[in-house]
């Protein structure tokens, strides 16, 4: 069902090979040894991206008239240095009104690396305060979707592969196209009916697109997909380029082409996670203000809609009250849809929380060391190294000397080393989050929930209110109001102990301990599926002491009472396949009633969407990874509810899916 497909390798990203040329005059321009050519020319570039990029496109104009709640978008092929993007940025602010947002997407095969991408832009100091804020949230040379939030109203998506294959599982639909990325002639592997159906597979009906080369095979692989044409006059001295737009089920106006077909539906095979149409997002309702609750909210404020936060308790009260987080996830020995899904979380969670807080008041970079447990969990972690192929600057090999230098205190293991991993105060953050203009906390119980002709009443204590559509983000108590999603509780108890140990890193293996802060470490933290309760426990604490034993025996002091241990004791949720659920709440009565033919045969096609309760969403099972996992489910909660691109690959996305169980179950026979 979510089709578990399993890259035994992931393919390391080659970042640009780059020449640096003056040609004209001292300032650099970068050039491509590996394409034999220039990403932007130093004489022209400002004025031959506005011409071919933006006015083909008529962007000026369609901006200024650009009226809708959703965000326009814009797809590239060949982000490069970004010049393009950052341009329509300025455009779209010289010429948009004040309520509209922009959605750029970009893909690269061989990204820059942040200083490349620094020394690039010093060609254009009129763009500079742009620049400033794309390089500081520069992505890692790491395969996948990396959001970055350029300014309150512009996202942009970096999707690091090559532009075929990411386009093809791109979850979303674009308005304009840049058609970039080198001429044909010098990168004809681009240039390929893949990409052409991807484009058109991801085109919004009218989508237009720009591109300054004609060479042929790109004319017909356009027409072939349903994109009309036309040759217009080219930048400068290039005689002409090509603009036009895509015009589904529309026969092909190039002679000898074949007729256009509608691309096919990608979620065809599971049309049980095909999304709900979009609906009006303008009051939204999120139950629960932990890290889940909160990072949702602020993703929807942060796209205009008037957010009321709910929660009995008030914010951070659950699991996501311990007075630290690891910002930290075991990732899978292979690659597999978990973890990738983890992987990309990870690094989104870190540049949310560089944005959302650069003084590093409440949270700490300051890097985590997943030290071996025994021989064969050494083995395992070189098996991972070997499958990931990561960069050194996401995670690496670290022995037991070095590891002891980064910790700053003695450990006796080999160990993965997260350099920028870390911890988070998590009340700290949800409260930050919490304050976001646009959201409104109530701390009133959720007593019940009635549909209505649009959108739910809610029933909060005494009181009645109206919204368009609501988010559940309660966590285990999720329960109650989720139509039966299998979830279960997991009681976990943190410990304290005053300390001045200098540990400098997060340290984890079976347990974890976090650096001190204002004199006393936080270690824990047990985990007994199947139990709700919060009360402290000493037994609970001798687990943790033990833990902390066997990452560090010099953390924990020679004589120790358990009682004169402080600690708090919260329940998290998990799915039964320890991923979370985020997304549309599915009708799972009807699933079971459209979908039954699946038990007696798996591979039994349908066409019936899958019916979901219209309105409701729900963000939970982080279970002990909330920290990690929540921001970007937040994110693809909010991007879906406003209709626009989504933050992961579509088949990521289908793994999150709060409907996925029932598809399971149902292929199992149960
Ligand atoms: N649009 C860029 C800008 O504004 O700076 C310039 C793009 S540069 C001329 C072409 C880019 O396309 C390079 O960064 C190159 O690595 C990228 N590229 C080439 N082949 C690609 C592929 N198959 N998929 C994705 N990107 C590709």
């Amino acid at each position: 069902m979510t089709g578990h497909t399993t890259t035994p390798f992931q393919q390391p990203l080659k970042t640009a090979a780059l020449d640096w040329r003056t040609d004209d005059g001292d300032i650099e321009a970068p050039f491509s040894t590996h394409y034999d050519d220039v990403y932007f020319s130093r004489q022209n570039g400002l004025a031959e991206t506005h011409y071919v990029f933006l006015e083909q496109n008529d962007l000026p104009r369609r901006f200024a008239d650009w009226s809708d709640e959703r965000a326009f978008v814009i797809g590239e092929t060949g982000f490069g240095t970004g010049l393009n993007m950052l341009c329509a940025w300025a455009c779209f602010d010289s010429h948009a009104p004040s309520g509209a947002r922009l959605h750029l997407v970009s893909t690269e095969k061989h990204p820059l690396t942040r200083d490349a991408l620094a020394r690039a832009w010093r060609a254009w100091p009129s763009l500079a305060a742009r620049a400033d804020a794309l390089i500081a949230q520069w992505p890692e040379a790491v395969a996948g979707v990396h959001r970055l939030t350029l300014d309150h109203r512009v996202t942009l998506d970096l999707h690091f592969g090559d532009a075929a294959d990411t386009l093809s599982r791109l979850d979303g639909r674009v308005d304009a196209w840049f058609l970039d990325g080198f001429a044909p002639a010098k990168n004809p592997d681009m240039w390929q009916p893949a990409l052409f159906a991807a484009l058109a597979g991801a085109s919004r009906p009218s989508a237009t697109f720009a591109t300054f080369t004609c060479a042929g095979m790109v004319r017909r692989g356009l027409a072939a997909v349903g994109f009309a044409w036309r040759k217009v006059p080219g930048f400068g001295r290039k005689r002409e380029m090509l603009r036009g737009e895509w015009q589904a089920g529309t026969p092909a106006d190039t002679s000898g082409m074949p007729p256009t077909e509608t691309p096919p539906n990608p979620r065809a095979a599971t049309p049980w996670f095909q999304p709900p149409p979009p609906r009006p997002s303008e009051r939204i309702a999120v139950i629960g203000a932990g890290i889940a609750g909160t990072s949702v909210a602020e993703a929807l404020a942060r796209r205009g809609s008037a957010v009321t936060l709910i929660d009995r308790d008030g914010i951070a009260c659950g699991a996501s009250g311990n007075p630290q987080a690891a910002l930290y996830v075991k990732l899978a020995v292979e690659t597999n849809l978990q973890s990738r899904f983890y992987l990309a979380a990870l690094l989104h969670a870190h540049r949310w929380l560089a944005r959302l807080d650069p003084a590093r008041r409440w949270w700490a970079d300051c890097g985590l060391l997943q030290l071996a447990g025994s021989d064969s969990d050494e083995t395992r972690q070189q098996r991972f190294l070997h499958h990931h192929a990561l960069p050194p600057s996401v995670v690496q090999a670290c022995a037991a000397d070095a590891a002891s230098r980064a910790a700053g205190i003695p450990v006796s293991r080999a160990a993965l080393h997260y350099p920028t991993a870390g911890w988070v105060d998590p009340v700290a953050l949800c409260r930050h989050l919490a304050a976001t203009p646009g959201i409104e906390v109530v701390c009133e119980e959720l007593r019940a929930l009635r549909e209505t002709e649009s959108g739910w009443q809610l029933q909060l204590g005494q009181r009645s209110q109206a919204f368009d559509q609501v988010v559940f983000a309660t966590g285990h108590a999720s329960r109650d109001w989720l139509d039966g999603l299998p979830l279960q509780p997991i009681r976990g108890q943190v410990s304290t102990l005053a300390s001045d140990t200098p540990l400098s890193q997060v340290l984890c293996g079976g347990g974890y301990v976090m650096p001190a802060r204002d004199g006393r470490l936080v270690f824990g933290a047990t985990f007994a599926p199947h139990e709700a309760t919060t009360d402290m426990r000493d037994a609970d604490h001798r687990t943790n002491l033990d833990e902390l034993a066997a990452l560090a025996p010099s953390l924990v002091p020679a004589t120790i009472d358990p009682t004169q241990l402080g600690g708090r004791a919260s329940v998290r949720a998990a799915s039964p396949d320890k991923a979370p659920y985020a997304g549309p709440l599915p009708n799972i009565d009807a699933w079971r009633q459209d979908y039954a033919a699946l038990a007696k045969d798996a591979r039994t096609r349908f066409t019936q969407p899958g019916r979901h309760y219209p309105g409701l969403w729900v963000s939970t099972a982080h279970g002990s990874r909330g920290m990690v996992s929540a921001p970007l489910c937040a994110e693809l909660i909010a991007s879906r509810i406003h209709d626009e691109p989504l933050p992961l690959a579509r088949e990521l996305v289908d793994h999150l899916h709060p409907g996925r169980r029932v598809i399971a179950d149902l292929m199992r026979g149960r």
